[in-house]
């Protein structure tokens, strides 16, 4: 018998899919990374030998007390939580990919530790375009700035922008955030950006809205609820 959890991610797998095909997109152009916070590392293991290998965290603990138990399957490990830089040290290593890159001064500490380490990194710039106060990201204005302050950061290479998106019933308003990611995207690509160069990815949508934000263009989509079920 299939695994109900194997069963679940095909489902949202065809779902994605459906979106991507209705917004005239192709569905290899989203990519689903599963929300693993608070999942067992033994569901996570069960949906990365059924192929799904992508996954994010938002806790540095969690990343770091499920590796042991994920190190023997292939996946990439994304962070999408708020990060404190004391705990840079213990994070980086399992790292793939840092979601929520908001400051110069975030930069400025990574670089240090991949230099000492001798490695590179991938970060998309968390970008806050609802402009509600509890919410992490830098405003959509301070976006050029802040690629400029990366320019020293030479072990770092933006590869894209993410944001997460107005809990609202209103499908209009929440697409409209989506929208105004994808044209700083666009701007920043065609106006030649420096920093900008590689950043191509917009890393948006959740369970409640994904097909919104890939009709917006999202080419990677973060789902944990409508895979994993609620959490507790
Ligand atoms: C938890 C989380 C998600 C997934 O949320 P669901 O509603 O469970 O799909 C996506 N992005 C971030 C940053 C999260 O913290």
């Amino acid at each position: 018998m299939t695994d109900p959890l194997v069963s679940r991610l095909a489902a949202v797998r065809s779902g994605i899919d459906a979106a991507a095909v209705a917004a005239g997109r192709s569905p290899a152009d989203v990519r689903l990374l599963l929300a693993t916070k608070t999942v067992p590392a033994v569901q996570v293991l069960t949906a990365l030998r059924a192929g799904y290998r992508l996954i994010g965290e938002n806790r540095v603990q969690e990343v770091v007390g499920k590796a042991g138990e994920l190190a023997d399957e292939e996946h990439s490990t994304h962070f999408i939580g708020h990060l404190q830089t004391n705990k840079l040290n213990s994070l980086l290593p399992h790292l793939d990919c840092l979601q929520t890159l908001d400051s110069v001064e975030l930069a400025e500490r990574l670089q240090r530790k991949l230099t000492e380490s001798g490695r590179t990194l991938e970060v998309f710039v968390q970008v806050n375009v609802t402009g509600e106060d509890t919410k992490s990201g830098v405003s959509p204005a301070a976006v050029p700035a802040l690629l400029a302050g990366l320019a020293g950061c030479d072990r770092l290479t933006v590869r894209g922008y993410m944001t997460i998106g107005l809990n609202s019933p209103d499908r209009g308003a929440v697409r409209a955030g989506y929208r105004a990611l994808a044209e700083l995207r666009d701007t920043a690509l065609v106006g030649g950006m420096p920093g900008a160069e590689a950043a191509t990815e917009l890393s948006m949508g959740m369970s409640a809205d994904y097909p919104d934000a890939i009709a917006e263009g999202a080419t990677m989509v973060r789902l944990g609820s409508a895979v994993f079920g609620a959490r507790t």
